[in-house]
């Protein structure tokens, strides 16, 4: 290889390699099966599940805390229903790519270090677009895994030459695109966007590879690739803060142009930062990486800070600026066990509501039952199911549907005590404890909860959509009951609600132990 070799000749080469990474076959499959219009989502299921070691890992993914989804996700089917086809095919070339290991020999490049600070960027790129309010977050995580392949296929294909590369770059004799351009005639974003073409990629995902150092050079007008390209862009300058040697530069570099580029407000950025290095942990986690890298981003610039500050003291300052330092690492970590707290409160919180979680509810449920015994006083509980959600999401989108979700929550809790306890049960399935109630009061309260949520207009920036919920409702007094046990007090409001359904939903019902029912 000369530098007199074109970019033509280049991407020959390349594609022509018997180094080329062969993308495995349910990846391949799943990329031709998404492109084409009739395909269903039971399609997309049948093919992902024939894989099972690949099943199972997408279903820990899917139940992790990486999706804030409290409804545990069973089957692929229900996966690919829940988080969206795009975002199951975005996990499936997650993990197929995450498995693509070195070549022959070792070099400069290291596979591992390569992979590891993909996935810090893929989880960057996703903390940063969930910030951007209506932006399709589906995918951003494998635009931000996939960036630099460019450079992956450059080891792989041309590992000598690209050691040259490497090594410029290393002895900071140049960047790395101008590098690979004075080397082999191209950059790495066009050798991943060629390649990833020849793999039959569809522009959402092909796109953010070719512009992921030069945004601005797109000139389509699609808004998710956009959006995409600025947030993978800024993913590697966030990323650089953890990765390289100058984690100041690219701070200021990221605050300034994550400002610019997709309007993100000095909170937004705080909370990027803040939650950057937790996430990437836990992402390599799921993926079954080792993160080596394990300090926070304010702990970095900390060090940093404290290191430009010892270059020309003398002794005894050099002394002081070290105790003040001891000094700030301690209050740092004061704060960190403050922030500890704040998560603690968090694991009972659900993550799309802000509403307390099924584990929560199942906590203080118990805390009732042992209060309502030692008080021989009642206990009510109410099971609420919004009516046909499924065709709800089906209509509008799972997007809106979360929406709904929040607002659906919001309503319920502006609507009863301060001692009644509102939980999401599960999907679209919410739980209220009210202690000391009588089932009289308890039904008056369901109605009240009931007919606020059938008059809501819920509205967001574009439309008013309308939902309604059904509501079963049961009542005990633990202390006179024979044999009483939680599950089974739950199980009653469940089957009063099933009945809510029966009888045609957006209605209370009671349940009644003689199995006579009676409704509003
Ligand atoms: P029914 O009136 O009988 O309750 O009908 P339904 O469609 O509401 O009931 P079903 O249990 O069949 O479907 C529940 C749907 O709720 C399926 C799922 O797509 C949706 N869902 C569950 N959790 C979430 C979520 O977190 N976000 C969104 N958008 N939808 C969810
Ligand atoms: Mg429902
Ligand atoms: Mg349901």
């Amino acid at each position: 290889m000369t530098k007199t070799m074109d970019k033509e000749t280049l991407l020959k080469a390349v594609l022509a390699s018997d180094e080329l990474p062969t993308l495995p076959t349910v990846a391949s499959k799943l990329i031709s099966l998404t492109s084409k219009e009739d395909t269903t989502l039971a399609d997309i299921a049948d093919l992902v599940s024939q894989d099972m070691a690949l099943s199972t890992r997408i279903l820990k993914v899917s139940n992790s805390s990486f999706y804030s989804f409290q409804q545990k996700i069973g089957s692929i089917k229900q996966a690919v229903s829940i988080l969206g086809t795009n975002a199951v095919r975005s996990l499936v070339l997650s993990f197929s790519f995450l498995s693509i290991k070195g070549g022959k020999n070792e070099s400069r490049f290291n596979f591992e270090k390569f992979w590891e600070r993909s996935l810090a960027s893929a989880v960057a790129a996703k903390l940063i677009l969930e910030k951007v309010k209506g932006a399709d977050t589906e995918e951003i995580f494998i635009s931000g895994l996939l960036q630099n392949l460019g450079e992956l296929i450059f080891a792989r294909t041309f590992t000598d030459e690209y050691e040259k590369v490497l090594e410029a770059i290393e002895k900071k004799e140049s960047d790395s695109i101008s590098a690979e351009e004075k080397h082999f005639g191209a950059n790495h974003s066009l050798v991943g966007y060629e390649v990833a073409k020849s793999w039959g990629f569809p522009d959402v995902l092909l796109l953010p590879i070719l512009y992921h150092h030069e945004p601005a050079a797109y000139t389509g007008q699609d808004l998710k690739i956009k959006m995409t390209n600025k947030a993978v862009y800024l993913s590697d300058i966030l990323i650089s803060i953890l990765f390289s040697d100058q984690p100041e530069e690219y701070h200021k570099q990221f605050r300034k142009e994550a400002k610019a580029l997709l309007g993100l407000t000095p909170e937004d950025i705080e909370s990027i930062l803040t939650e950057l290095h937790s996430k990437v942990e836990e992402a390599g986690k799921y993926f079954d990486l080792k993160i080596k890298n394990s300090k926070s981003v304010q702990e970095i610039l900390q060090e940093a800070n404290i290191r430009l500050s010892l270059i020309n003291l003398d002794y005894d300052q050099m002394n002081k600026q070290l105790i003040q330092a001891k000094i700030a690492l301690e209050n740092l970590t004061k704060e960190l066990e403050a922030k500890n707290r704040v998560l603690d409160n968090l694991a009972n919180l659900d993550g799309l509501t802000g509403i307390y979680n099924h584990r929560y509810f199942q906590n203080i449920l118990d805390q009732e039952i042992s209060r309502s015994l030692r008080h021989t006083s009642q206990i009510s509980l109410l099971l609420i199911d919004i009516d046909h959600f499924k065709k709800f999401n089906d209509t509008y989108g799972h997007q809106t549907g979360d929406f709904v979700l929040k607002e659906f929550s919001r309503i319920l809790q502006e609507n009863i005590r301060k001692y009644d306890t509102l939980a999401r049960y599960g999907g679209e399935e919410f739980v209220i404890v009210l202690p000391e109630t009588a089932a009289e009061d308890a039904l008056v309260v369901a109605e009240k909860l009931r007919a606020a949520i059938d008059s809501a207009a819920l509205t967001d920036n574009r439309e008013t959509y309308h939902v309604t919920a059904s509501f079963g409702m049961a009542c005990t007094k633990p202390s006179v009951e024979d044999n009483f046990v939680k599950s089974g007090f739950i199980s009653r409001a469940d089957e009063a609600l099933y009945e809510a359904k029966e009888k045609g939903r957006n209605r209370v019902v009671a349940y009644t132990p003689k199995k006579k029912w009676y409704s509003f």
